[in-house]
């Protein structure tokens, strides 16, 4: 979880498996959050999709997040049943492949792909493939995922350190960020007459945190930036847009969580990994957080704990690992080993 290295896990697909029951009615629907405003809640048990959010200006569609290939494939058609105007910008809300890998079939449709400068420092760290080195995340989830397979990396190519703003005098969306959250390159598209905020993975809403490539103690106060624009709708990475409560909820649980890692932050590995169900039975008992508690838990207990100072919990990861290159060399989908409480240490795209 500390380690830089290549992920073995082609995602998406394991965390699909993860969430099997979660579909809602929702899913795969165009919906409207205010005039010219859509969000669309991408089908995460089937294809491993993000939720995208497009934005109808007047002379252009500016997109939220690029999704896989085939979440970007299953998009257009719906943008273009609204409007005709060209697709213009993707934005990117992280490097992830759930969120930044369909951004070729943007390009392929006219856009331009944006993003926090940060997005490309961590794709330079994650996509070693493009960047001339050995095969990173993309060849990884290259392996299992036939849209990715079918398409190529495109980083994004419009970046921002701090801002990005569209307006044409009735749409306004600012692009925002705020520090390290989920990513060292967190994106927020924030809508201020409208009052709505789409937050990326920074915000989830259900049990679908990973938090490999973030800093909790961090994230908690870039998402109390975030919260001071004083959004009314939020527009999450993943799981149904909601309230303000989403944003507040999502705060809790990280806050919550490192609670109860605190406590055992002196202890050995060991037993802080036994203490997994103890934790898991304190952060279901409080009804604010409860939906967040899922299958990442021991990983987000450790990754916490590492960060307050302890090492992982070395010989799960490893065998983890160990079973993971094990289905690889043989072609198989790797995700059922997953199902048990561990996820994948380092190779998860959200
Ligand atoms: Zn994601």
């Amino acid at each position: 979880m500390n380690s830089p290295k290549v992920p073995f896990v082609p995602l998406c697909l394991s965390f699909a498996a993860l969430f099997p029951v979660l579909s809602n009615a929702e899913i795969n629907k165009a919906e409207t959050v205010a005039p010219d405003v859509y969000f669309h809640e991408g089908d995460l048990a089937g294809h491993g999709h993000c939720n995208n959010g497009w934005v109808i200006f007047d002379d252009y569609v500016l997109v939220i997040d690029g999704n896989f290939p085939s979440g970007a494939q299953e998009i257009i058609p719906k943008i273009r049943a609204i409007t005709n105007k060209p697709i213009r910008f993707a934005f990117d809300t992280h490097h992830h492949g759930d969120h930044a890998y369909g951004n070729q079939v943007w390009v392929e449709n006219g856009a331009t792909p944006i993003a926090h400068t940060g997005v490309i420092e961590e794709m330079k760290k994650y996509e070693t493939g493009y960047y001339g080195n050995k095969p990173g995340r993309w060849e990884e989830a290259a392996k299992t995922r036939k849209d990715v397979a079918a398409s190529k990396l495109k980083p994004p190519t419009l970046l921002f350190r701090r801002d990005m703003i569209f307006d044409d005098g009735k749409r306004r969306v600012e692009l925002l960020h705020f520090g390290v959250a989920h990513t060292h390159g967190d994106g927020f598209a924030w809508l201020p007459k409208e009052k709505i905020l789409f937050t990326g993975d920074a915000c989830v809403n259900g049990p679908y945190n990973y938090m490999g490539d973030g800093d909790s103690g961090q994230w908690i106060k870039t998402l109390e930036a975030a919260k001071k624009l004083g959004a009314q709708v939020i527009c999450p990475g993943h799981g149904p847009k909601g309230g303000a409560d989403v944003l507040d909820d999502q705060i809790a649980y990280f806050v919550e969580l490192r609670k109860e890692v605190k406590k055992l932050a002196k202890k050995k590995p060991a037993e802080v990994k036994a203490a997994v169900e103890t934790i898991k039975a304190n952060l279901q008992k409080n009804p604010q957080v409860a939906r967040y508690v899922g299958d990442f838990l021991a990983a987000q207990v450790e990754k916490v704990y590492v960060e307050m100072g302890g090492k992982p919990f070395q010989s799960a990861q490893a065998r983890i690992e160990q079973q993971n290159e094990h289905a690889h060399s043989h072609g198989h989908v790797l995700a059922r080993q997953h199902s048990s409480g561990q996820s994948s240490p380092n190779g998860h795209s959200h």
